[in-house]
């Protein structure tokens, strides 16, 4: 069998016109000879709009509860899409995660997919039917209705490409495909033809939005293929593979950033073991991601600085545990809420020496200062002032060749 698997976000079934225009893609598909496979998101909006009433109704919502309900936003949408397609002549029909079954484990509202049982859908399938599945929804061991994070139609629709072994997963979206950068903070972003599932991890964990990061990850361990394309026009989307595949030599592949952190910086913690951990357990404790992390040199071994980032909307909570955390000394805490980060990602700085020396240079070549560094192997982001932010991404966008 031929399969495909077809993913389709909230602004790809928003409306019920766009529910009859993402009909006549999946339609093309069909007639293409492929066995199609639909995975839904909700429609946009219905999702949020379930939170705020569980909000509503109760200040501790049961985990288990909110899930049972926001997983209704996927029945509705799929319901919808398999009657537009009986509608038109088609034999289709709807399929919850607990009719397949789609098994998953870990917490409500957090869950991850482990198993999808294929024996009722293949059948299905053979007698020439088009199943539309509730994505972002699964079941434990308790036969209960989880639901993955926010996003996880995604994950949903790399699970079943992997347990079907299809040849492909398209993820229809309302943006035509990954690009360089933001294009709204730029004109000279360009479309990526095809990146490594490990620079699209990178991207989307750094601020590009168009895939749910825990399913790029389930995509890379399965090795499922992904094309990302928008179901409101007719373009070449871009395709996430693995990094052996790709032909573009470019060393980078595209400049992220992020808007809202705040950098946090201690001055004269003293300096012995254990410090570091006695800052940051309470942050972590309360859920508060901290992301760049530095620590000077102490220059008389007692004392020492220490600097990191945190998303704003933390900043409030942040000091106020680092007020009252008994466990430290200092002597100043000084906050910065008006800092970006800025990262440049590409596989190939991993066997090209000088990338790092580049970025830096070309930043300072525009008097733009550097407040933090981090890196891993296969990026490197920096911290500089807010309102450097759209300076620094289009000049690092030229420098490595992206502009072309
Ligand atoms: N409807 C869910 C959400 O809004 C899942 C998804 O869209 O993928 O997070
Ligand atoms: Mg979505």
């Amino acid at each position: 069998m031929k399969i495909i698997v077809l993913k389709f976000g909230g602004t790809s079934v928003g409306t019920l016109d766009r529910i009859v225009k993402i009909s006549k893609i999946i339609i093309s598909y069909i007639k293409k000879k492929y066995k199609v496979i639909v995975v839904t998101s909700a429609m946009s909006g219905v999702t949020n709009e379930l939170i705020k009433k569980a909000g509503k109704i109760s200040k501790n919502f049961p985990n288990s509860e909110r899930d049972v309900l926001l997983s209704t936003g996927e029945q509705m949408a799929s319901a919808l899409i398999a009657g537009k397609l009986c509608d038109l002549g088609f034999n289709s029909r709807s399929w919850m995660s607990w009719q397949i079954p789609i098994i998953t484990k870990g917490n409500y509202s957090s869950a991850r997919i482990i198993k999808i049982g294929t024996d009722q859908l293949k059948r299905y399938l053979k007698k020439g039917g088009t199943p539309i599945i509730t994505g972002f929804q699964g079941l434990n061991k308790e036969s209960r209705l989880t639901t993955l994070e926010r996003g996880g139609s995604d994950a949903s629709a790399i699970m079943l490409a992997k347990f079907f072994k299809a040849k492909r997963c398209i993820i229809y979206t309302d943006v035509d495909g990954v690009y360089t950068t933001d294009p709204n903070l730029t004109k000279k972003a360009k479309k990526i033809k095809a990146l490594s599932y490990e620079e699209m991890l990178e991207m989307s964990s750094l601020g590009a939005k168009v895939m749910q990061p825990a399913s790029i990850q389930d995509a890379k361990l399965n090795k499922v293929k992904i094309d990302v394309k928008s179901s409101f026009t007719n373009k070449a989307g871009t395709q996430i593979i693995g990094r052996k595949k790709i032909k573009d030599t470019n060393i980078i592949r595209g400049v992220s950033f992020t808007k809202n952190d705040a950098k946090i910086s201690l001055l004269g913690v003293k300096d012995k073991p254990g410090v570091a951990a006695a800052i940051f357990e309470p942050l972590y404790k309360n859920s508060i991601n901290v992301d760049m992390v530095v620590q000077n040199i102490s220059s008389d071994g007692k004392e020492t600085d220490l600097t990191f980032t945190i998303k704003s909307d933390d900043l409030l909570k942040t000091k106020k545990l680092i007020s009252r955390n008994k466990k430290i000394k200092f002597k100043k805490l000084i906050v910065d809420k008006n800092v970006s980060k800025v990262s440049i990602v590409g596989v190939g700085m991993i066997t090209t020496p000088g990338v790092t020396y580049r970025m830096f240079q070309a930043l300072a070549n525009k008097k733009i200062n550097i407040l933090v560094i981090s890196t891993s192997e296969i990026k490197i982001s920096v911290l500089i002032k807010s309102k450097n932010l759209k300076k620094s991404v289009e000049l690092l966008h030229k420098e490595f060749n992206l502009n072309k």
